[in-house]
């Protein structure tokens, strides 16, 4: 008899209302070949609809709500013509990742067969590696505050808060992804010639964790460098780890080195499963796109597949991924991969190859 895992569903806003029913598809079809079963509880909040209704993006009780789940899958927040972004954000997806402690943020970058890449002379292959950004601390901390404010003096500070516990456990997590990778080749995106104090002090952090792990060849490159040769020599990286700044930045430019925001997945994990990790796709809710069925929902798909890799199907994960490999070579393809095909389409095809 297998495991039930139990799935919270949350679409969301916008395109995550569009790309999900694709994902649970996909989920369905590769679910029924692997013989592996989800409980789906479907949830309406963590939605700007919900708090057009409610007053709040989420019910109080939310996090015992979602506390007994194996996973959340969650489609994309943010309606910014009804509710700022930083209510929506703040109320729903920061809650999860700080309550539920997801200290790993992981986007695989990479390029697939079949989709234009804006670098030039750039084919599949060429690009394949991970970023992990570390989730819960660091530069957004909002500790700091404004003196002397509207006046010519006006000072503002703003700090970083980086915790030992914090850092080494982000380090120790890109160590152990690197070891099982066959370049075994871990970058760590720094500043310690410009800031001067924390930066310094990671490079430590990362010289002493990595003694634990000879097999995996660290570089330590600063953060302006680094994003350059994202542009200029993607195939140099593996997996890069960085703070969450820095990681914010790098898990964009990545993924927009590959083609469409509408391919590229993240997970918000808290490894050890003392609560649920969430699955998400890189892009937002894209109002401008809303409502025309034109989506890509790959990114959603590959969150979802992500999922089934952090769950444990391993064999369901690479299913669904040859799926979309399959489909991104083959089409059919939304607008934004250069195809007339709707977001339907594309999930049922890719569906159908499972
Ligand atoms: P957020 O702030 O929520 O991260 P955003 O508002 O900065 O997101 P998105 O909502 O991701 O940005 O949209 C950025 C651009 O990418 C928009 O023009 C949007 O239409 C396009 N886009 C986003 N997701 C997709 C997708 N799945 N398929 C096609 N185009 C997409
Ligand atoms: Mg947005």
């Amino acid at each position: 008899m297998s495991k039930t895992y139990k799935i919270a569903v949350i679409p969301g806003d916008g395109i995550g209302k569009e790309v999900m029913p694709e994902a649970l598809r996909a989920l369905s079809a590769v679910c029924q070949r692997f013989d592996i079963l989800l409980e789906m509880t479907h949830i309406d909040w963590a939605s700007c609809d919900y708090y057009t209704q409610h007053g709040t993006m989420m019910p109080d009780d939310w996090k015992t709500r979602l506390a007994d789940m194996d996973a959340i899958l969650f489609g994309a927040v943010g309606w910014p013509d009804s509710v700022p972004d930083h209510i929506s954000l703040w109320g729903s997806l920061l809650q999860f990742r700080r309550e539920f402690d997801q200290y790993i943020n992981l986007r695989p970058v990479r390029l697939f067969e079949g989709v234009p890449c804006p670098l030039a002379g750039r084919k599949a292959g060429d690009i394949d590696f991970l970023v992990v950004r570390e989730n819960t601390e660091g530069e957004y901390t909002n500790l700091g505050g404004r003196i002397f404010a509207g006046t010519e003096r006006e000072v503002v500070i703003q700090e970083s808060v980086f915790t030992r516990l914090g850092t080494d456990r982000v380090l120790k997590y890109a160590f152990e992804l690197a070891k099982q990778r066959s370049r075994k080749h871990l970058t760590l995106a720094t500043k310690s010639n410009g800031i001067a104090i924390s930066m310094p002090w990671w490079d430590e952090r990362a010289d002493e964790v990595a003694t634990g792990y000879p097999d995996v060849q660290l570089d330590k490159q600063h953060i302006d460098i680094l994003s350059a040769r994202f542009v200029l020599q993607p195939d140099r990286f593996d997996v890069v780890v960085a703070s969450n700044l820095f990681g914010d930045i790098l898990s964009d430019l990545g993924p927009a080195c590959t083609g469409t925001i509408g391919l590229a997945p993240s997970a918000n994990l808290n490894p050890e499963g003392r609560f649920p990790s969430l699955f998400e796709p890189v892009h937002g809710s894209a109002p401008d796109i809303y409502g025309r069925n034109i989506a890509n929902p790959v990114a959603m798909i590959w969150s979802a597949a992500l999922m089934l890799k952090f769950l444990g199907e391993t064999a369901a994960h690479d299913a669904l991924l040859h799926a979309i490999e399959t489909v991104l070579v083959q089409g059919p393809r939304t607008p934004d991969l250069g195809g007339q095909a709707s977001t339907t389409d594309m999930g049922v095809a890719i569906a159908q190859l499972i």
